[in-house]
C-alpha cells in the first residue's frame, strides 16, 4: 500500500521568537546521529505498515537545510531503499534562505527532491530582526536569486503578516518579491502568539516588540490575500495560495484526512481503520527519541465521533470543503444529518455552499472558520 511520509529534522541554529514547532538548538553537532536514528525508525515503520511506495514525501523541521549534501544523500537513499517513490510524486524539503546555495540545491535535485519550501517571511530587516530570524533582506535576496536561477523544481514560499513593525506597504513589498519569484505556491500566515514562545513571554513581561492590534493584523492579512489573488494565486486553504495545479499534494493528505507515516522527534503519523484512526506521536525529547524512536512514541485510537469532527476541522480549512459522500461512507451519516442546523444557518448567511457532493465555506466564510467549526462541534456533541 502506498503512503505519504513526513520526516522531521529537529534542529535549528537559532530559535525565532514566535516559533512553537519542535526544534532544538543544542543538537547541531549530532546531525549524523539523528539521521541514523531517522533511518532506523523509517525502516521499522515502513515494514510494520507494509509500505509499497511513497505517494508524497516532506522533509520538514526545524531546519532541514542544516543537512550537508552527504547527509541529504544518506537520508534520501534510505527513503528510496525502503520503498520506491511513485512516478511524479511530490517530494519537498524545507530550507532557510540563509542556508541556500547552488551546490545544496543540486544535491537535493539529484536525490529526487522536486519541491523546495522556504521561509522568506519578510523582506524587511527590522521585521525579521524583531522576531529573531537568522536571515535578513540581503540573505533573502540572495536565496531568491539562487533559487530562481538554479532550482529546477517547484518552489513554495512562506510569508508572515502581522509582524512587529509591519505596515501594508512593507507587506506589499515582501509579497511582490515572492510573486515575482518562480514560486507557484505561497503560504501567508498571520502571526500568532503561541503560549510558551519567547515572543509570548516578552509580551507578557512588557519587554516585547509592539505587535499589531487584532484589527490591524486582520487588515494586513486581508491586504496580503488580495495582493496574492491579484498576482494570480488562488486561495485554496486558510493560509495557502497556489497557481492552478500547484497546491501542496502532501499537505492535502493532512487536510483530506489521509494516511501518513511520521518519523523524527515530535512527528505524528495516522493510519485509518474504517471510521476510526490510529494516531502515533513521537517523543519530543530528543534523548528519549534517540534511545528508542519507536518505543518512545504514544499511540491513541481516535473513535468514530472524534474522527468525524476531525474530518470537518481539517477539511473545512480547504475552499473545496468536505466531500459529503466520503464522509457518509466512512461515518454512516451525511454531514447534514450531524451538523445540519449549523450548515443551514451559514448557507442562509451566504457563507457556506452546500451541493449534492460537498459543503464548503466561501472566501468570506473561511475568515470565520473557527466560529463555524465551534457551532458544528457543539451540534455534533
Ligand atoms: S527556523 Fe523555522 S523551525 Fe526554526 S525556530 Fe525559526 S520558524 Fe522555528
Amino acid at each position: 500500500m502506498s503512503h505519504s511520509l513526513y520526516v522531521h529534522i529537529p534542529i535549528c541554529i537559532q530559535k525565532c521568537t514566535y516559533c512553537d514547532f519542535f526544534s532544538d538548538v543544542r543538537y547541531l553537532n549530532s546531525v549524523d546521529k539523528i539521521i541514523d536514528s531517522l533511518i532506523k525508525e523509517l525502516r521499522i515503520k515502513a515494514a510494520s505498515s507494509a509500505v509499497s511506495a511513497w505517494n508524497t514525501i516532506y522533509i520538514g523541521g526545524g531546519t532541514p537545510s542544516v543537512l550537508t549534501n552527504s547527509q541529504v544523500r544518506l537520508l534520501c537513499s534510505a527513503i528510496r531503499s525502503v520503498a520506491p517513490v511513485v512516478a511524479g510524486a511530490e517530494w519537498t524539503i524545507e530550507a532557510n534562505p540563509e542556508d541556500i546555495t547552488a551546490e545544496w540545491l543540486d544535491g537535493c535535485a539529484i536525490e529526487g527532491i522536486n519541491r523546495l519550501s522556504f521561509g522568506l517571511q519578510s523582506m524587511n530587516d527590522e521585521e525579521l530582526s524583531l522576531v529573531r530570524r537568522r536571515g535578513n533582506r540581503s540573505t533573502n535576496l540572495k536565496a531568491l536569486d539562487t533559487v530562481n536561477g538554479h532550482w529546477p523544481g517547484e518552489v513554495s514560499l512562506d510569508l508572515i503578516s502581522g509582524l512587529p513593525g509591519q505596515t501594508k506597504e512593507s507587506l506589499a513589498e515582501s509579497i511582490s518579491w515572492a510573486c515575482a519569484s518562480k514560486a507557484n505556491h505561497i503560504s501567508l500566515y498571520s502571526l500568532t502568539i503561541e503560549d510558551g514562545t519567547a515572543l509570548a513571554h516578552s509580551l507578557r513581561s512588557g519587554t516585547g516588540p509592539a505587535v499589531p492590534r487584532d484589527d490591524e493584523a486582520d487588515s494586513l492579512w486581508l491586504a496580503g490575500r488580495d495582493a496574492l489573488i491579484r498576482a494570480g494565486f488562488a486561495q485554496y486553504e486558510v493560509s495557502n495560495f497556489a497557481r492552478t495545479g500547484h497546491e501542496s499534494a502532501h499537505n492535502l493528505v493532512y487536510w483530506r484526512m489521509g494516511e501518513w507515516i511520521g518519523v523524527g522527534p515530535s512527528a505524528s503519523g495516522t493510519v485509518r481503520r474504517g471510521p476510526c484512526a490510529l494516531r502515533t506521536t513521537n517523543a519530543r525529547e530528543i534523548e528519549a527519541w534517540l534511545a528508542d524512536p519507536v518505543g518512545s512514541a504514544e499511540t491513541e485510537e481516535i473513535g468514530p465521533a472524534d474522527c468525524a469532527k476531525e474530518t470537518l476541522i481539517m477539511g473545512m480549512r480547504l475552499l473545496e470543503g468536505v466531500d459529503r459522500r466520503n464522509f457518509a461512507n466512512r461515518f454512516g451519516r451525511d454531514i447534514l444529518e450531524v451538523a445540519g442546523k449549523t450548515c443551514a444557518a451559514w448557507e442562509r448567511r451566504g457563507l457556506l455552499r452546500v451541493s449534492e457532493s460537498r459543503i464548503a465555506l466561501n472566501a468570506e466564510g473561511i475568515l470565520l472558520l473557527n466560529a463555524f467549526l465551534g457551532q458544528c462541534l457543539e451540534e455534533m456533541d
